[in-house]
């Protein structure tokens, strides 16, 4: 069975499992300090519900890792609505010093098909007219940041700094498309980025890069060292910064599928420590490190005694981008003799998928 057929097969078992919410219960916001471009600073993270990503909408069935089509609307939220409940989350809060907005809508801001134009302007003249908003942080598939609709966003927001984060979750165009079912290669993500480029000398325009930690079928070792390579490959193609996301387990994906029957385990917090320092000493742009998840179940993990302690440490680091060199802790040593010799959970071939 191709990825692509199981893909779709375990996505329709999951749609049909949805609870129906209406696009105000799937909405969410919360606030904390995170990286922004000036240093560490006030943050403000919204979800904006859609009709739900067309890359999971399609035949294609979605990438392996991913679950936010069970948390969208899967029917057309209207602009009036988008911009109801933007209007409500951004109200909660007192815009009193320099802050960042993040808005994810689990999928692409700039697919019109998922977020409607009206809904943009609108709320992208509103960001513009608040002197304490000074970046805005979008979410898009490569395909969908073409000239037209970087440019469109930045005229609304010609002040602020706008970050365009796609997600490129590894350099290598095999395990993308074989393992991860991203649906593009480089060259796609590539011109993206020499969109935002280009825009630069006009507008205050960035690019991020999502980097997955752990695709499935990938063994300890070699995530590492992906993680490693897509950071200095994004850096090399004139990306601004890059946020790592090691696996979690979402419900209704074939990774989940695969850790089910125990073809599948999130990295280690060690594997997670190991890339971060590297990066951080090998790459020059800025480097974020996802914790969510950390030592749950269907997280990444390492031992009750020192998950909770170096997920506080990993989310500090992020802040000053430090290097994370002397934590200790006696799980450390099998976790060294399963990245020295093992090798498990690797296929060398087309990912094949037997029916049982
Ligand atoms: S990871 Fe992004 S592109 Fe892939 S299915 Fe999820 S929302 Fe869509
Ligand atoms: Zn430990």
């Amino acid at each position: 069975m191709k990825i692509q057929e199981l893909s779709q097969e375990i996505r329709a078992k999951a749609l049909k499992r949805i609870k129906e919410k209406t696009p105000q219960e799937l909405s969410a916001t919360w606030s904390h300090e995170d990286l922004t471009y000036s240093g560490e600073g006030s943050t403000i993270f919204m979800i904006l519900p859609t009709t739900g990503c067309a890359w999971a909408l399609a035949e294609s069935g979605g990438c392996t890792m991913c679950s936010y089509i069970s948390e969208s609307s899967l029917e057309p939220v209207s602009s009036s609505t988008l911009i109801e409940i933007f209007n409500d989350l951004l109200g909660r809060y007192d815009l009193n010093e320099p802050t960042a907005i993040k808005m994810f809508t689990s999928g692409s801001f700039l697919n019109q098909g998922e977020f409607p134009l009206e809904a943009r302007i609108e709320i992208l003249n509103t960001l513009n007219g608040l002197e304490n908003v000074t970046e805005v942080i979008v979410e898009s598939r490569p395909e969908y940041v073409t000239k037209e609709e970087v440019l469109n966003c930045c005229s609304l927001i010609p002040e602020k700094i706008f970050e365009i984060s796609m997600g490129l979750e590894t350099s290598d165009d095999y395990t993308r498309e074989f393992k991860v079912n991203k649906g593009f290669n480089k060259q796609d993500f590539e011109k993206a980025v020499d969109v935002i480029k280009g825009l630069k000398s006009e507008y205050n325009v960035k690019s991020k890069a999502y980097i997955l930690i752990k695709p499935i079928l990938t063994s300890e070792k070699d995530a590492i060292e992906e993680a490693v390579q897509t950071a200095s490959y994004a850096e090399e193609k004139g990306v601004d910064r890059v946020s790592f996301c090691p696996s979690t387990i979402h419900k209704g994906t074939v990774m989940e599928e695969l850790w089910r029957k125990g073809s599948y385990q999130p990295p280690r917090v060690w594997s997670v420590l190991e890339v971060l320092n590297r990066v951080r000493q090998s790459v020059k742009i800025p480097s974020i490190m996802d914790t969510s998840g950390f030592g749950s179940r269907r997280g990444p993990y390492n031992c009750k005694n020192c998950n909770d302690k170096l997920k506080k440490i990993i989310m500090k680091s992020n802040l000053n981008q430090s290097t994370i060199k002397d934590f200790k802790c006696d799980c450390k040593v099998e976790w060294e003799t399963e990245t020295k010799f093992g090798d498990i959970n690797r296929s060398p071939s087309r990912i094949q998928y037997p029916k049982n």
